[in-house]
């Protein structure tokens, strides 16, 4: 007997459903595609419960009939194309003829739908598959789609839902892409019954960024534009110190479809080389049009991922455009602050660079958080280094934090006593018993404070200091939610945030620790983080991760003179750390180098 049997059409859309429709979010996706390709100007979008409970789509496009609602649901039925050569110049956003099939197999799904020329609508229901008759009802013109219980009758895939919290940064994020890239449609988005977004169409892409990135992001963004050899682009770029810890602000659109290409992000990385730290991101807007004869969207189901036919071409011209824009433009962020304010250089940077008024309040706050006891604490000197890039001036973080609960101090005592140089702002040399360290100032700092942090959180919450003036900053959405689900992460460290006014939050404490970083800087990108690890990530490792990264911005910087006193505070410090930390951790912080080692380079052994 034969073992090979044809697969019957819900079992082949399932399997379909398992490419196309991952959660909720890709319900969505799919369906603002479709709503779109029907001419839709108008969508409202409706969720429950991060779409496990419902979603609901409903739009003013052309509609469809009686006869086509029964072809809807059936697997490769699309009005998109027709024969094989239509495939190599798609215009439409769908054209595979899966999205409804693939969503009728997993949920209870319900479409409404009325064309232009008739007065009734019509329904017809599909329940995993479970297909019913078209019958007439009455409704606007348009469509409307239901999908319930998603994955209700898969407890495999419904296992792997997130929170509706999570899955709902998700589907923000699918109609965020939507939106970017059709300016011209009215978008509305609840939650709940609540607005989430309300997007009017024909407000120009900066004014949308504005409303679901914030304002000072907006102001702040590069425009440029170019066409050349069948290329349309325009991009808005984020100045480098605007830069994020994630590629997640890096939107990307071809033919006004979101795009992931790695050879785009490549050239956009390239173009901002060396005008940021290196591990971060630029945050930038990329609207590229095209003949879509020139490309293949139908690499994966979810259409995006592209392969260009010339990607040699696009890469350099996407570098061209985005570097000649970003060359011609003053970047430098110091120069703005008048000298009388300039205390705090640190605080131009996060989204846009900081006001008149918040760099007084940080200057003052930095000045009432300064421990009085060690007198070289009182310098205020102000240096810019490479590329205006503010550089922090002292080490009283290390001073002020290490003092109280470290008696150990005097077995090192002996540091004091001998020599130590510092070379190119950036190293420091001195005498070991047996030959001599290179310290890379930098690491080492970096290093204590990840050492004190861990010690600090292992006896309770990071001590914390109160700021003056809270610190309020806008966020989006998800960073919103990333916040609220993780609150107590910020607990721990001694960050104090709380909701400020719509869409805005302010920080209120901070660690001391820490104090040579920016709170805002700081909270944004750890939000950042928290957004981009989602709820997937065990807590441990989040936590170390935030360590890493505020050890790194609250420590001195390479290039950074540093004082005697200075200098011993971070060799006294080293020893400690050295002799109490547990674990290794990252890169090396000095170099050991023996008089036998000398003296072979030196050619004195054997004499
Ligand atoms: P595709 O978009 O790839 O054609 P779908 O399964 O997403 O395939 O949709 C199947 C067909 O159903 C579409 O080709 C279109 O004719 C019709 N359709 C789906 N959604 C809508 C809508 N919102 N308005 C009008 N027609 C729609
Ligand atoms: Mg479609």
């Amino acid at each position: 007997m034969g073992k090979i049997a044809v697969l019957d059409d819900n079992m082949i859309n399932m399997i379909a459903a398992g490419e196309v429709i991952e959660r909720p979010a890709s319900v969505v996706k799919e369906l603002l595609e479709n709503s779109i390709d029907a001419g839709a100007t108008k969508i409202v979008i409706e969720v429950e419960q991060g779409g496990r409970d419902l979603i609901r789509i409903i739009d003013n496009g052309s509609g469809m009939d009686a006869a086509d609602l029964a072809l809807a649901f059936e697997p490769h039925a699309t009005s998109k194309i027709r024969i094989s050569d239509d495939l190599s110049g798609i215009r439409s956003m769908g054209f595979r003829g899966e999205a409804l099939a693939s969503i009728g197999s997993v949920a209870k799904v319900t479409v409404t739908s009325r064309t232009t020329d008739v007065i009734e609508a019509h329904t017809i229901q599909n329940d995993c598959g479970d297909k019913s008759e078209v019958r007439p009802c009455s409704g606007d013109v348009g469509t409307t789609i239901e999908v319930r219980n998603i994955f209700y009758k898969l407890p495999a895939r419904q296992k792997f839902l997130k929170t509706p919290k999570t899955e709902m940064t998700h589907i923000t994020e699918q109609v965020t892409r939507i939106a970017l890239a059709h300016e011209d449609l009215d978008l509305t988005l609840n939650h709940n019954g609540r607005e989430v977004h309300r997007l009017l169409g024909g407000q120009g892409v900066k004014e949308r960024i504005q409303v679901l990135f914030g304002q000072s992001l907006a102001e702040d963004l590069l425009e440029t534009s170019r066409a050349e050899r069948g290329m349309q682009m325009r991009a808005l770029l984020a100045k480098p110190v605007a830069a994020r810890a994630s590629g997640k602000y890096q939107y990307l659109f071809l033919n006004r479809r979101f795009i992931r290409d790695r050879f785009v992000l490549h050239a956009v990385k390239e173009a901002y080389r060396g005008l940021m730290e290196p591990n971060k991101y630029p945050v930038v807007f990329l609207f590229m049009q095209m003949p879509p004869e020139d490309y293949d969207v139908n690499v994966h189901p979810t259409k995006t991922e592209v392969r260009f036919d010339n990607a040699n071409l696009i890469h350099s011209q996407v570098l061209a455009v985005i570097r000649d824009k970003l060359l011609g433009t003053n970047l430098d962020v110091g120069g703005k602050a008048p000298a009388a304010t300039s205390f705090s250089p640190g605080h131009s940077s996060g989204f846009g660079t900081g006001h008149r008024k918040e760099r007084i309040q940080q200057a003052m706050s930095d000045f009432f958080s300064r421990p009085a006891s060690a007198p070289h604490q009182q310098k205020f000197s102000f240096s810019n280094t490479k590329q205006g890039e503010p550089f922090p001036q002292t080490v009283e973080s290390s001073v002020a934090m290490s003092l109280p609960d470290m008696p150990a101090f005097e077995q090192s005592e002996s540091w004091h006593a001998k020599q130590f140089l510092q070379v190119h702002n950036s190293y420091i040399l001195l005498q070991s018993e047996d030959g001599f360290l290179v310290v890379d100032q930098h690491a080492l700092h970096e290093r204590i404070l990840y050492e004190q942090m861990v010690k600090r959180l292992n006896e309770g919450n990071l001590p914390s200091q109160r700021l003056l003036m809270p610190h309020s900053f806008e966020v989006t959405n998800a960073q919103l939610q990333a916040y609220e689900s993780q609150k107590e992460l910020f607990v721990k460290l001694g960050i104090e945030v709380e909701p400020f006014g719509p869409n805005t939050l302010a920080v209120q404490t901070f660690p001391a620790l820490l104090h040579k970083a920016d709170p805002v800087e700081f909270v944004k990108e750890m939000l950042d983080k928290l957004v981009e690890e989602a709820a997937d990530s065990d807590q441990e490792r989040l936590i170390h991760e935030v360590l890493d990264m505020a050890a790194c911005k609250a420590a001195i910087k390479a290039g950074h003179a540093l004082s005697e006193e200075e200098m011993s505070q971070l060799l006294k410090d080293k020893d400690i750390v050295q002799r109490t930390s547990r674990c290794p951790h990252g890169r090396p912080t000095t170099l050991s180098f023996s008089l036998k080692e000398l003296e072979k380079q030196f050619k004195r052994t054997g004499f």
